[in-house]
């Protein structure tokens, strides 16, 4: 049925950078012998997925939608992959993405932009767009995505799909291909809160393959799918409902939050501080790893190499220069610079004394609150094309999204509405650290 879907769609979507129709077949009937001789029981055994392309798949392409990884294809699987297979799960595909997962829309890819299949004159959102679209469109039952400052809770969002970024640290990161690797989760998008915590019960492991996994004291998710808020403590920061926020999406996030109430969770508003230091900070950190993790793409190990070219400096330079995008040369120059002696101080550790006031703010507010409310993204989709040409009020959009990845904090963005063009709106939920099961259950009541 997603391969149907898939053939139905495709060429209007653009949802997918790989469809391996045979392989998922193939894999489905090995799947299916599991199944009839006991030996699989996972609820994902069988079930299609897609995997966004900056995870590494064994033996498929993995390009990050990018010109110079466009011929790669890893050795070796992510272990949120390896893991999704151990439970059964058939890869039907890897998924569009910005490059290297640096934009908000999916029209940094090298390979074209994933249109939103709400509307296809808008943006699915971005950088997980094609996971997200893919979902909604019924191409996949469920995706991975990867999330630094919003990747999955903005485009799932711009989709009217279910999508969570786990606490830091839960899901492993070895085989993701790392853009900010102090912010990087891998997270589930599906088309529900049933469905994304089994995914992500599925997903998170303890790996000491990856030194920032967190060994969690559990890895249950889903006993928190009960429909029950009363006595909830739900905190919504006034910072979040000021100028920029569209009228629809925030009436649309005030009447979910309404709806809480009435089922007995305890609303009260207050102030966050320090929102809008939270796009300075965080666009210079993740552009400072970025220009440090991509510095291994220099045509000679793997990706694309430059055809002619005179001696070593001259080599990586073209390559470089020809097998990346705008966005991602504009991201490695501003990494470099705010990492380059006599800026240093100024800038990169700035942010980062900045990202450490951010978590005490959070700190300070889960002391209070076991949920913090409000919007996944100030708008619903944009039109293609109307983003790109700024990137600065591109990168506003990130608002509510990026301090969540600078605390490492969990948070989930569920469906709430649409706005008068039918656009979805994204209601998004922060948890405190290893507390996905308060985000999960208060999400479960729109259900
Ligand atoms: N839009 C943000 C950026 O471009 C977030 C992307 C992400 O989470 N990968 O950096």
């Amino acid at each position: 049925a997603a391969l149907d879907q898939i053939e139905k769609l495709e060429k209007k979507l653009n949802s997918f950078v790989t469809v391996d129709a045979e392989g998922a077949l193939k894999r489905a009937e090995e799947v299916q012998k599991l199944i009839d001789d006991g030996t699989l029981t996972s609820p994902l055994a069988g079930v299609p997925v897609a995997i966004k392309d900056n995870m590494c798949t064994e033996g498929l392409l993995t390009t990050c939608s990018s010109k110079i990884l466009g011929n790669y294809k890893p050795v070796f699987s992510a272990e949120a992959v390896l893991n999704l297979e151990r439970a059964g799960a058939v890869v039907i595909g890897k998924t569009n993405m910005d490059e290297f997962a640096m934009g908000s829309t999916t029209e940094t890819s090298a390979f074209g932009e994933t249109k939103n299949p709400w509307n296809t004159d808008h943006v699915p959102g971005g950088s997980s767009g094609g996971s997200c679209a893919a979902v909604a469109a019924e191409e996949c039952a469920y995706a991975l995505g990867s999330d630094t400052g919003g990747s999955i809770r903005q485009p799932s969002s711009f989709c009217g799909v279910t999508g969570i970024k786990p606490t830091y640290g839960t899901v492993s990161r070895y085989g993701l291909i790392a853009y900010g690797s102090s912010l990087d989760q891998i997270g589930p998008v599906a088309k529900d809160v049933t469905d994304c915590a089994t995914i992500l019960e599925a997903i998170a492991s303890y790996d000491p393959k990856d030194s920032t996994s967190v060994k969690r004291e559990e890895y249950d998710f889903t006993s928190a799918l009960v429909d029950d808020v009363k006595g909830m403590k739900i905190g919504i920061p006034k910072d979040y409902f000021m100028e920029g926020l569209d009228h629809e999406v925030k009436e649309a996030i005030l009447n979910a939050a309404k709806k809480l109430e009435e089922k007995g969770a305890v609303i009260e508003e207050f102030d966050l501080s320090l929102v809008e230091y939270a796009i300075p900070a965080y666009y210079v950190i993740a552009s400072a790893e970025a220009s440090s993790n991509l510095s291994r793409f220099d045509g000679i190990k793997y990706g694309y190499r430059t055809e002619e070219f005179e001696g070593l400096h001259s080599m990586y330079k073209k390559s470089r220069s020809e097998g990346f995008g705008a966005e991602v040369k504009r991201r490695i120059m501003l990494g470099s610079f705010v990492l380059s002696s006599g800026y240093y101080d100024a800038y990169y550790l700035k942010a980062l004394r900045t990202k450490a006031l951010i978590k005490k703010a959070f700190d300070h507010a889960f002391e209070k609150y076991d949920v913090i409310l409000g919007p996944a993204a100030p708008t619903t989709a944009p039109k293609l094309g109307d983003s790109l040409s700024d990137p600065i009020k591109m990168y506003l959009g990130d608002i509510y999204t990026i301090s969540v990845n600078l605390a490492g904090l969990p948070g989930i963005s569920v469906p709430c509405g649409k706005d008068s063009k039918g656009l979805p709106i994204g209601l998004q939920l922060i948890g405190d650290c290893f507390k996905e099961k308060n985000i999960i259950r208060a999400a479960y009541s729109f259900e």
